[in-house]
């Protein structure tokens, strides 16, 4: 009998009971797995910073951050060079902010884990810039993150939908003029986010500093370290492994809340919030098109999968407007 026959049977038989499987969440395996505090966007004197890269390379080892990547413009900073600041609680992930120009807008595109300079790629179009700096970082087994697309507002989800080989994405970006929510009539990164994962795009959203200001006052017009970063899942904390579990979607995102434990299961997540002092929590469960499937605050904050969703994401959010950001989860 015909597979569709056997269908049919069984939906006239079992008329409650459709012929597809109930829906499941992709199960990541994340046995034996820690959790790494780490910036990958940050600047110093070799670039246009304001403090030479081990001033800088310190602050993020003083305020408790396990890995830190220094991307400057267009340049390569060796982290052999700063060995005497790296042991097992902290590590130089060597970076580079490949930054180019399509006419009046900036296309830079950072590369993680890169073994030396990478030149800035120039094309004909928007999308082939964006495309040919990704590739790129690539073609040197190193991983690429699109940076701050509304910065002069530069390109949206409709040039990142024709991007490949991409797979992370500033949702949130320290420095100040970079436009993270959007407006007049552009759209906000989360949103952004959620047009490429409803349109079948996988990709993982980060949060980074993008800091240029370590000295003098620190203030909101500056662009001070320590307002975004990641927080990735790995056993160990080694530049592969890192990059790697970043575009495997194991880490979220945050600019201030902590998240004690993330747990997907068949038909299930739940997220242990770690509370600060008094603060209250408020956990949004988002689906396609940036639709709210549920909002709760609980903690943990607990999502059953009752319908078949393409992704689910979710955003923490504190009493003060930080918030953290849990990487979608897709079904099969
Ligand atoms: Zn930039
Ligand atoms: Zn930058």
């Amino acid at each position: 009998m015909p597979r569709s026959s056997h269908c049919v049977l069984i939906v006239a038989l079992f008329a409650l009971f459709a012929c597809d499987s109930a829906p499941e969440f992709e199960v990541p395996d994340a046995t034996g797995m820690r959790w790494f505090k780490g910036n990958t966007h940050t600047h110093t004197t070799m670039s246009d910073g304001d403090s030479p890269p081990e001033v800088v390379a310190r602050w993020y080892k003083d305020h408790g951050y396990r890995f830190l990547v220094l991307s400057d413009h267009n340049v390569f900073l060796d982290p052999l060079t700063l060995s005497t600041l790296q042991d097992s609680a902290f590590l130089l992930i060597p970076g580079e902010e490949v930054s180019a120009k399509f006419r009046e807008k900036p296309v830079h595109v950072n590369g993680l884990n890169v073994p030396g300079v990478i030149a800035p790629q120039s094309d004909s179009s928007l999308v082939g810039t964006i495309q040919k700096n990704v590739d790129a970082i690539r073609s040197v087994n190193a991983v690429p993150h699109i940076n701050h697309p509304n910065f002069r507002w530069a390109f949206n989800h409709r040039e990142l939908l024709q991007i490949r080989n991409d797979k992370l994405l500033e949702i949130f970006n320290g420095h100040p003029q970079v436009h993270n929510l959007g407006g007049g009539g552009w759209p906000g990164m989360e949103q952004v986010w959620d047009h490429l994962l409803s349109a079948g795009k996988r990709v993982y959203g980060i949060a980074v500093d993008d800091a240029h200001h370590f000295q003098g006052e620190f203030a909101t017009e500056r662009s001070n370290p320590g307002r975004g970063w990641v927080v990735v899942k790995a056993q160990n904390l080694a530049p592969r492994e890192i990059v790697e579990n970043l575009e495997a979607g194991f880490f979220y995102a945050s600019t201030g809340v902590v998240l004690h434990e993330i747990q997907i299961e068949s038909q299930k997540i739940t997220i242990h919030i770690q509370p600060q002092g008094d603060f209250k929590y408020r956990t949004e469960f988002i689906g396609a098109h940036g639709r709210i499937l549920l909002a709760t605050e609980d903690n943990p904050a607990v999502f059953e999968l009752h319908n078949r969703e393409s992704y689910v994401r979710a955003k923490v959010s504190d009493s003060s407007g930080r918030a953290a950001w849990v990487q979608p989860v897709f079904t099969r």
